[in-house]
């Protein structure tokens, strides 16, 4: 008899961003001609950009040559587009990156929850909290986590890292040691960078453990700050430690144009074992390639127009997170993130729940954002509001919420 996958069971209810749209949908059914605005989850608002849209044009174009025709990409990914990123994003700030090293993709969530199918079973996995939901629920899937405890909000066998206003946001080493090290900075939901001294220390803690650090790196472009690193091989000795995992969603608003790309050293091992050949065994196996069109995209934000494009479009985004920030700080909130990342992250005022929160702007300032417990345990009294929404939205959520 067929069995199901019962790890499934035991990943607890809907995936936060599903619960979030069914509570809007019922409010916005018992409240037809509300005004709901919504800096909740984190998807991009501002069209691509020229130099983005005239590539693909180009590209199209090419798909219909019979000289000019591509069928399947390179299992690695087409190389002028590896090139591209190894030099722009590694070799320019002094990191030891080759374009053989580069894996493309259609997307970051792919990647950092598919990595873990190269590891043993039975690794621990260390997290921050709060954090990107997909990492512990990939290892759930994987039957990695042990049971959900929801008591505690959390599952039995993860090493959960703090990251609390007291150390800044960013995890101490935990008393166990996990053999696989999630960080993801700038960080998805509270909008917290490491410093690079700060990640050097996990990188040596890392190496001295033998755990692999999966870094997830998807916010680099929102960094301003110049003692913040953008990459993990930026510290020494990462190669013999990380994976990097990078995202064109956030940097180019490829959100719905799909790609990324993940990073792994040629010469990175697990206990004597190379990961790069899993990794590439993995991909070719399961993955035929992000489409032809799709990456002559993503070459074009290397251009130099492309680059111009993509920094004023980041800029609009960070001039949001500027005013949520500041005007919430005005009117007395409890705030960081915000400087090197799009995300802002509060505390929810009168000791209430991070839930009560987002049902008390729901319902009172028909505003939308996402309650960190969901991101969790650590994430409770929290919340996070993106600054991906437009201009307009983002002044009118902001101005309500002061009001309240
Ligand atoms: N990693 C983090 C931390 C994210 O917040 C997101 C998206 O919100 C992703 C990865 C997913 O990126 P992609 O759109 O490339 O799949």
């Amino acid at each position: 008899m067929a069995k199901a996958n019962l790890n499934y069971l035991n990943l607890p209810g809907n995936y936060l961003f599903s619960t979030i749209a069914q509570k809007v949908k019922a409010y916005q059914e018992a409240n037809p001609g509300a005004d709901v605005i919504r800096l909740g989850i984190g998807d991009v608002t501002q069209p691509l950009i020229p130099a983005v849209i005239e590539a693909l044009h180009l590209a199209v174009e090419e798909m219909g040559g019979e000289e000019t025709f591509r069928g399947y990409a390179p299992d690695l990914g087409y190389a002028f587009l590896r090139e591209k990123i190894a030099v722009f994003d590694y070799q320019s700030r002094g990191c030891d990156i080759s374009p053989d090293e580069i894996f493309i993709s259609d997307g970051a969530k792919g990647d950092c929850s598919n990595i873990q199918e190269i590891f043993s079973a039975d690794n621990s996995i260390g997290v921050c909290d709060p954090v990107y939901p997909v990492y512990v629920d990939s290892n759930v899937m994987a039957g990695r986590t042990g049971l959900y405890d929801p008591e505690a909000g959390r599952y039995r066998d993860v090493i959960y890292m703090p990251c609390t206003a007291e150390n800044g946001f960013a995890p101490e080493f935990p008393d166990r040691v996990p053999d696989l090290i999630y960080l993801c900075f700038p960080n998805n939901p509270t909008g917290a960078v490491m410093k690079k001294d700060r990640l050097q220390e996990w990188v040596d803690y890392a190496n001295r453990n033998g755990s692999i650090i999966l870094y997830d790196a998807a916010y680099e472009a929102y960094i301003s700050e110049d003692d913040v690193p953008h990459s993990i091989y930026e510290c020494r000795g990462a190669r013999g430690c990380a994976i990097e995992f990078r995202s064109f969603s956030k940097t180019a608003g490829f959100t719905g144009l799909r790609l990324g790309f993940t990073v792994i050293p040629d010469d990175l091992e697990a206990d004597g074992v190379r990961l790069w050949p899993l990794w590439a065994r993995r991909h070719g196996t399961k993955y035929n390639g992000a489409p032809y069109i799709v990456q002559r995209a993503g070459e074009a934000v290397y251009s130099p127009a492309g680059q111009i494009q993509i920094h004023r479009q980041i800029s609009r985004y960070m001039e949001n997170a500027a005013y949520i920030r500041d005007q919430l700080k005005m009117a007395g909130y409890e705030v960081s993130g915000g400087i090197n990342a799009p995300y802002i992250w509060l505390r929810a005022p009168g000791g209430m729940t991070s839930w009560e929160f987002f049902d008390y702007l729901l319902t009172r300032a028909n505003v939308v954002g996402t309650p960190g417990s969901g991101f969790g345990p650590a994430g409770e009294h929290y919340f996070r509001l993106t600054a991906f929404g437009t201009k307009d939205n983002s002044v009118r959520a902001v101005d309500r919420i002061c009001r309240l």
